[in-house]
């Protein structure tokens, strides 16, 4: 068997700037606030009453990776089925309320770790903060103050003409005083846009204005795809300035890619330690294999490993050997043969057919050392698999 040196870095990975300082929130046994990791959320599709489907979507969504959950609750019936709900749950579950401050007390009763708020939906919602604020508090619950583009108050958007970041500002700002004036501070914002440059500059703009924790999203961001896109750029703008503690990606696609999106962005900015990470090579007019069916058969073959392996899969000699040094495992092909790397060295040579088979093997061996010298932790930052 292959020796694998693991090495232990000393130091975290680097990040483009430190987190903003906010107060600290928690939702549920999740914190939230630059004291803690930045999280992410998803939401359920199926609907609330069908506490079976919902809770069975929660398990795949904690199972991806999603650190908090939303549930929608636009009736009674919804209200009803929370208590289950937010009890079987294994991670936080936060009510998702509409028009009808009623829910709002309904969610804090059944158990939510926290209940988001949208204050220009709510009707009555400015006369009901006191009473709101003292349930939230008797019970624990924090509240997110989701404000976005599309239910803005009629008066802010007569004053601003459209949604505007300041408009999105001066909305949170003003609907976070009613709490505060009421001595509740346990709630995060958010304000929602589906224009990332929008979305981008209101963040900016309420990042200096207050200390308080912020959860970003895109809204209605669109298909995988395009959401994808738009959530990356526009969440990379600002967590690339430490602007963002909570974040939740909307994609017209199942809950789960939301997460794996999520998770993936704070990934690239190391913003969470990185698992596997495959290097490959967009292929060019040199390439000797086909990179792309290896890189997909690479990638599915390793699929849900969760040690910090990087794999590099490279098409030629040109940049293949020195890619696949700097991995801890590697092909560099060139002539139907593949040079398999591991750490560094060349531990042999294979025919191209035999190349996924043989990463694939190498990792397994590689991931169960890693597991014996003290788990993922042990190695943070450490391995990576280059496809080139
Ligand atoms: S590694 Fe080789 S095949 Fe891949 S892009 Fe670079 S030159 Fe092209």
């Amino acid at each position: 068997m292959t020796s694998v040196s693991l090495g232990m870095p000393a130091a975290p990975p680097p990040v483009l700037a430190p987190r903003r300082k906010t107060r600290q929130i928690r939702v549920g046994s999740v914190g939230v606030g630059s004291e803690s990791p930045i999280s992410v959320q998803s939401m359920t599709t199926t609907p609330t009453t069908d506490i079976n489907a919902t809770l069975q979507q929660i398990a795949e969504l904690t199972a991806a990776g999603c650190d908090i959950v939303r549930v929608a609750c636009p009736s009674a019936d919804d209200a009803e089925a929370l208590p289950i709900i937010a009890k079987k749950s294994q991670i936080p579950v936060i009510a998702d309320i509409h028009f009808q401050p009623k829910y709002v007390f309904a969610a804090i009763e059944a158990g939510c770790a926290a209940v988001r708020v949208n204050p220009g939906n709510i009707r009555k919602f400015d006369d009901q903060v006191k009473e709101i604020a003292q349930a939230a508090k008797d019970h624990g619950t924090s509240l997110r103050i989701g404000v976005n583009a599309g239910s803005l108050d009629p008066r802010l958007l007569q004053k601003y003409g459209k949604a505007t970041p300041e408009a999105l500002v001066e909305s949170a700002i003003w609907e976070a005083s009613l709490f505060e004036e009421h001595d509740f501070h346990d709630f995060k914002i958010s304000v929602k846009h589906n224009d990332p440059v929008v979305m981008v500059r209101a963040y900016e703009l309420l990042a200096e204005r207050g200390d308080w924790p912020l959860h970003l999203g895109v809204t209605e961001a669109g298909p995988a795809f395009q959401g994808t896109i738009k959530s990356a750029t526009a969440f990379g703008a600002l967590l690339s300035k430490g602007i963002g503690d909570t974040i939740r990606v909307s994609l017209s696609a199942p809950p789960v890619e939301e997460v794996k999106v999520g998770i993936q962005i704070l990934q690239s900015l190391n913003l969470r330690p990185r698992k596997l990470e495959i290097v490959s090579c967009p292929s060019c007019g040199r390439a000797q294999v086909d990179v792309y069916t290896l890189a997909e058969e690479v990638t599915a073959g390793l699929e849900g490993m969760e040690v910090p392996l990087r794999v590099a899969v490279m098409g030629c000699v040109v940049n293949g050997p020195g890619e696949a040094r700097e991995a801890d495992l590697g092909v560099a092909s060139g002539n139907g043969k593949g040079q398999i790397f591991v750490k560094g060295e060349v531990i042999k040579t294979v025919p191209e057919s035999q190349i996924v088979e043989t990463l694939i093997e190498e990792a397994m061996k590689i991931a169960e050392e890693m597991g014996e010298a003290g788990g993922e932790d042990a190695v943070e930052g450490g391995p990576v698999v280059t496809v080139s």
